[in-house]
């Protein structure tokens, strides 16, 4: 009798205790020899497999694992080495391929830039007219290293070509097709060699499926993967979707491949209920992505089971596979590593290796009938059960906000005109004001007392003494730099989120919870599993000693709602606006407690509102909505006079324009350095006429600017914006920089300003 399977699509790389991480940093910084260094990742990655193995996992992917990124390693296995790299032909070397990453050598790296709506990032391919070439076939390597050293037959996971040409830079958009089929035949050959091996699965991700696509797109998978499947007709090729529905479902489960993923877990039900409209061919199999990969809480499986039954009247069981419904890259590995967690959220919590045995559970369910898993389906609902109904989940007050926010005035009393006149009377500053984003240099001394502290290896007040010795030291550097607006520094924050997480109610933090953000570098999202609320005030006594200490306007600094949201991992029981209100009305308490302790300026970044849009377009609006409404509900309670400014991220704001209006900030600050000239482009099409500061310098590189460069961009900028609206600042927090080049790129930057002033 043929069995239900199970199957996983991805296994983080990064180990339990970021073995991974430590591994390619020791390497990248000489201190473990090339092969020491290669022997070390082939356990660890050998090891992952295992514990698949062992777990009990049918379909073990192969080739998910990488140096540092999926995309990076499509892009050299078929030889695309952008020009300035040294590359004379056949297998990328390690060194280029860290060095396209990285940038090590003076060239400068690829750009990166985040994989869907995830908080990874991939490096994106440069194509530029390069002609493909097959240069190793590494999911064929793969799979032979985990046959020959561990006895599986594992499942190569190869990124398909219109998803891999979708995701990469350097051709004409009209050119498109004509790119794909250029490595189309390649991805025959790898396919014909797998077949030759008796590889029996591969599965082929094209997530751009999830994507708003148009129907004649479609037509281009039927091509390719009808090319596949003739060059290698005994592979059973799934054709695997995930973080959303797919579009036009009847003609994606009509294409040329032995099985199709789907998600099941993100597709808000569409999914299914396309399934249910449509049928399932009974050629095909159904790989039903169940589980979902991209949170950390463990699942209702009697819910998840009933969606598998529902599936299954329409997919007979032997065409089914039961999936996570993404990789797992996007969650840690193991909530055992959790020793201190409290024992009511531990209990509710699922990481990937807890993921990989919920799949298995569900797997058996199906296979021998509900009754086989009824113990396991007791446990998961009573965990869930006890957490749900536990104090810290329920904060009446809060819940009873929520339902009567309809009380909470989200409008700035007098429109932006209005205020405009207030605040310039108020705060007479000259012609295109200056300032900077909020974080000055952490120091290593910076973090290493912070670090002391945490140990408890010197006491609170000394601790305090020392941030606001360097508030006082920074204060004065500003002075003398002759800034008009000033900030703190942000010297007792290590991270945006983090900071505030640790002071409201309702986040909890784990100790190893980590995942892979971009390269090495990993982030440790808070988990918000109760209802969040405001405990006492989180930055008044900074600011206003701060304040205490210049003449000058000091801005109060926040992390925004949505950005809270975005980058922790959140609650799955209430809605996700319910969490983005809760945290709303957390930080208008804040914004209110800095007002009436004599802040008038107060600053709510929102760097990560651009990441968090829905890939559907017909879900953004509603999204942005709710964004817009949270940052209004957090900032709008403050008088006139006093001046709301924001900050954000990222290049691509074509899209979201109108969303960023409709913040009402009193100023806003945007990253430039990343867009180049797109941005003054997309305020050539769109006027924008509130305070506005493009970051008239890249604060990615310790290069101080020449002064032409800095009078250049400001000009530029100064031909589509109103100089009365126009502000002067860096292009982001200045965080990660030295204080030398620090201080040197800020008097340039006044400099400029003055310059500019005079010619107005
Ligand atoms: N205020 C923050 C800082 O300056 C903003 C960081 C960000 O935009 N990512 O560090
Ligand atoms: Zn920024």
């Amino acid at each position: 009798m043929s069995k239900v399977k199970s199957s996983n699509l991805g296994y983080p790389r990064i180990g339990e205790k970021r073995e991974w991480k430590k591994a390619l940093e020791q390497f990248w910084t000489g201190k473990l020899e090339k092969a020491e260094f290669l022997d070390q990742i082939e356990e660890i990655r050998l090891k992952h497999l295992q514990k698949q193995n062992d777990q009990g996992i049918d379909l073990i992917p192969v080739g998910d694992f990488s140096l540092y990124d999926h995309v990076l390693d499509t892009a050299v296995m078929f030889g695309i080495v952008p020009k300035r790299f040294e590359y004379a032909g056949g297998k990328v070397s390690l060194e280029t391929y860290f060095d396209i990453a990285r940038g090590t050598t003076g060239a400068v790296a690829s750009e990166m830039t985040k994989w869907f709506n995830t908080n990874y990032h991939y490096i994106v391919p440069e194509l530029d007219g390069a002609v493909p070439t097959l240069v190793e076939n590494r999911p064929l390597q793969f799979y032979k290293e985990a046959k020959q050293k561990l006895g599986i037959n594992g499942k190569p996971v190869i990124l398909g070509p219109v998803t891999f040409v979708k995701l990469s830079k350097g051709y004409k958009e009209n050119d498109f097709k004509a790119v794909v089929d250029q490595f189309v035949p390649l991805y025959a050959n790898i396919l014909r060699e797998l077949q030759e091996e008796g590889v029996e699965w591969v599965q082929i991700d094209e997530p751009i499926l999830s994507t708003t696509l148009l129907k004649e797109e479609i037509s281009l998978f039927n091509d390719v993967y009808q090319t596949l499947n003739e060059a290698a007709p005994n592979v059973k090729v799934i054709l695997q979707t995930y973080f959303d529905s797919i579009e036009h479902y009847e003609d994606v489960i009509s294409l040329p491949v032995q099985g199709i993923g789907l998600d099941f877990a993100h597709d808000r039900g569409q999914n299914l209920a396309a399934l249910k409209k449509h049928g399932f061919p009974e050629d095909k199999v159904l790989a039903a992505g169940v589980i979902d990969g991209r949170n950390i809480w463990r699942a209702n499986l009697d819910e998840k089971y009933a969606i598998l039954a529902e599936i299954s009247e329409i997919v007979s069981k032997n065409q089914l596979i039961v999936q996570p419904s993404s990789s797992l890259l996007h969650v840690p590995v193991t909530v055992k590593s959790e020793e201190t967690l409290d024992g009511v959220l531990k209990g509710a919590l699922s990481f990937a290796d807890e993921k990989l045995h919920e799949l298995v559970i569900l797997t058996k369910g199906l296979q021998d009938g509900k009754e086989a898993i009824e113990k396991e389906i007791e446990v998961s609902t009573n965990a869930i059960q006890t957490l749900n109904e536990s104090s810290i989940r329920n904060n009446t007050q809060v819940q009873e906000a929520i339902q009567n926010l309809h009380t909470y005035k989200a409008e700035r009393e007098a429109i932006f005109n209005v205020r405009q006149g207030i605040q310039e009377e108020a705060f007479q500053l000259p012609l295109l004001p200056t300032t900077t984003i909020g974080s000055f240099p952490q120091t290593q001394e910076v973090r290493k007392q912070r670090l002391k502290w945490r140990k408890g290896e010197i006491t609170d007040a000394a601790y305090e003494e020392y941030i606001k010795a360097e508030i006082k030291k920074w204060i004065e550097i500003q002075e003398e730099i002759g800034l008009d607006v000033f900030v703190h520094g942000e010297f007792e924050r290590t991270d945006m989120v983090e900071f505030f997480g640790e002071k409201l109610a309702g986040f909890q933090f784990t100790k190893f919870g980590w995942v892979q953000s971009y390269g090495s570098r990993c982030v440790k999202p808070p988990l918000i599993y109760g209802d969040v609320s405001y405990k006492k005030s989180m930055t008044v006594e900074e600011t206003v000693y701060a304040q205490s200490l210049t003449d000058k306007p000091v801005k109060g600094m926040l992390t925004g709602p949505i950005t809270i949201l975005n980058w922790s991992f959140v609650r799955d029981d209430i809605s996700r606006n319910d969490v983005t209100n809760q945290i709303a009305l957390a930080l208008r308490k804040e914004v209110e407690a800095l007002e009436e302790n004599g802040i008038r300026m107060i600053q709510v970044d929102e760097p990560a509102i651009r990441e968090g849009l829905p890939l559907k377009h017909e879900n953004r609006e509603s999204y942005l909505n709710a964004a817009v409404y949270a940052f209004k509900l957090a900032t709008t309670s403050v008088q006139n006079d006093t001046q709301i400014h924001t900050h954000m991220c990222y290049s691509d704001f074509k899209n979201i324009i109108d969303a960023i209006k409709a913040l009402d900030a009193d100023v806003i600050s945007i990253e430039t350095s990343r867009s180049h000239g797109e941005l003054i482009y997309a305020f050539e099409e769109n006027t924008y006429d509130q305070g506005i500061g493009l970051g008239v310098y890249d604060i990615h590189s310790p290069r101080v600017p020449k002064i032409e460069e800095l009078t250049r961009n400001i000009d530029r900028a100064l031909q589509v914006l109103d100089p009365k609206l126009f502000w002067i600042n860096p292009d982001c927090g200045l965080k990660t920089r030295g204080i030398n080049e620090t201080v040197a790129a800020l008097k340039v930057m006044i400099e400029a300003a003055e310059q500019t002033r005079e010619k107005l």
